[in-house]
């Protein structure tokens, strides 16, 4: 292809153009080009602006969204690789639109309560990922020396438990634990991300009512667990995030405490704002999560939550397990495993209600890529803004498709999901500018080419990889405001 003069200047020429009538931009969604040189976004032109490049493709109608940023994902791998691993959850990432993962530090064999641990982590994740990959380190009882070196090493963020975390090897925090980590965690200006639920409210649960179920850990458990973050991060000044919130009743506290100025965050998950209690059928245990699926009421106000901007995120708890786990034979709601796995489902699972909803592709990019993105310390991703990565998603927000399990790239395709039609299927992804999908079995193609990254540094202009060398970005920071016009490209 010919390369054109721009103002005067040398030819230039874009390693790739993507264009589309519905490109999903961090001020709104309009028709535009996102052109990439290298790894990042070089510019963002109107729709049909000529540009020169190496492979330019149309999507007409489809919609342009920023690669998905899954915060909340457990691989398991090393230890637990028969659960879930590196491979098959970063395929099945890829093929769900997400391109960067936050791996969690429980279920993996060590934990990722050290740094040695972490470097276990990365050495089992090395060369086998499809998708860019980050690391949340663990608090638990006795590493508070580990939380600096773990910060200063890249992780996210830590995350704790307040309950038994259902894994011996990760004990929850007590209360005088929690503040005195948060405490830790203010003077590094870094993120605690909580499992709010307390076990004197939590009672055991067996058998094969998911009624009773539910019943077991009600939502006053979620509300004691919250209030004891909200005073310790009040206390404290630092940041603390609640993960999966399933109780509705405690969005007004949530809203309250940020009000007050405390530094909190909520994300919630797919199947909290799909399902409702009342159509789950006893025994069908590959719903069981902790805190639980509740009532439709429940629902209806969780997504007001997240409507009113309380509730910051969506992302998966990707939490898989061999179906032996699950008690399927049996559907013992006491024996089985807690934990859904839809890495490769949210993007529809969510925009399949939201749509019904009224709320726009702006708003899903926003809560399953922009948010997520900030709330990781990711500044080059989660957004289709120059200099950030070039990090894409071709998506039909129309086509409909029944949910096949046989379909699914995660390590045991046991899905709530099994059979239901969702709305809005993702036809491409790019990594850093490469495409990731075959075309026809929407399957990621080639070889794995996803890197292990390192928080951003808060105030930089980088991203830093394992190994030390900067990623350029020109939109660091969580205060930064994405450029919408052109920057000058690489020129050939
Ligand atoms: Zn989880």
């Amino acid at each position: 292809m010919t390369a054109i003069a721009i103002e005067g200047r040398d030819p230039i020429r874009y390693d790739l153009v993507v264009r589309s009538r519905q490109t999903v931009l961090p001020e709104g969604t309009r028709p535009a080009a996102v052109a990439v040189s290298g790894p990042a976004i070089a510019a963002i032109a109107d729709y049909a602006e000529p540009l020169a490049a190496a492979r330019d493709v149309d999507l007409g109608g489809l919609a342009l969204l920023p690669g998905l940023v899954d915060t909340h994902v457990h691989v398991n791998e090393p230890g637990r690789t028969e659960w879930e691993g590196f491979t098959t959850a970063t395929r099945a990432a890829a093929a769900g639109g997400v391109t960067t993962i936050c791996d969690m530090p429980l279920n993996s064999l060590p934990p990722t309560v050290s740094v040695a641990a972490l470097a276990d982590k990365r050495a089992a994740a090395a060369s086998q990922c499809w998708v860019d990959v980050a690391f949340w380190g663990g608090a638990v009882p006795g590493n508070r020396d580990q939380l600096r070196p773990l910060h200063r090493a890249g992780v996210a963020g830590f995350k704790c438990f307040l309950i038994d975390s259902g894994v011996p090897e990760f004990a929850p925090l007590g209360a005088a634990d929690l503040r005195s980590v948060l405490s830790s965690l203010a003077a590094l200006d870094a993120l605690l991300i909580v499992h709010a639920e307390d076990g004197a409210e939590v009672k055991a649960a067996s058998g094969r009512d998911f009624g009773s179920f539910v019943a077991s850990r009600p939502p006053v458990a979620e509300r004691r667990a919250i209030e004891k973050v909200i005073g310790a991060a009040a206390a404290t000044g630092a940041r603390a995030h609640i993960v999966h919130l399933s109780a509705a009743e405690c969005v007004a506290m949530i809203a309250g405490a940020k009000a007050a100025g405390i530094r909190l965050t909520a994300e919630t998950c797919p199947h909290y704002l799909y399902f409702a209690a009342e159509q789950v059928p006893d025994g069908a245990t590959e719903f069981k999560c902790c805190p639980p699926i509740r009532n439709a009421v429940n629902r209806e106000a969780l997504w007001r939550g997240l409507e009113a901007g309380v509730i910051d995120c969506v992302v998966s708890d990707h939490s898989p397990c061999p179906p032996e786990l699950k008690a399927s034979a049996s559907g013992d709601f006491g024996a089985a495993w807690g934990g859904i796995a839809s890495l490769q489902l949210g993007l529809s699972v969510v925009w399949t209600v939201a749509r019904r909803r009224g709320r726009t592709l702006d708003d899903v990019a926003r809560w399953m890529a922009t948010a997520p993105a900030r709330l990781a310390g990711l500044p080059a991703k989660g957004s289709l803004a120059v200099g950030c990565d070039a990090d894409l998603v071709a998506f039909d927000p129309a086509e409909t498709y029944v949910v096949d399990p046989a379909r699914l790239l995660h390590r045991h395709p046991v899905t709530p999901y099994a059979g239901l039609t969702l709305t809005g299927r993702v036809r491409q992804a790019w990594l850093r500018g490469t495409a990731l999908l075959d075309p026809e079995s929407r399957a990621p193609d080639g070889e794995p080419g996803g890197r292990l990254l390192n928080r951003g540094r808060r105030g930089r202009n980088s991203l830093w990889t394992n190994n030390g060398s900067p990623i350029c970005c020109a939109c660091a920071g969580r205060s930064r405001r994405p450029a919408t016009s052109s920057m000058p490209p690489r020129r050939t």
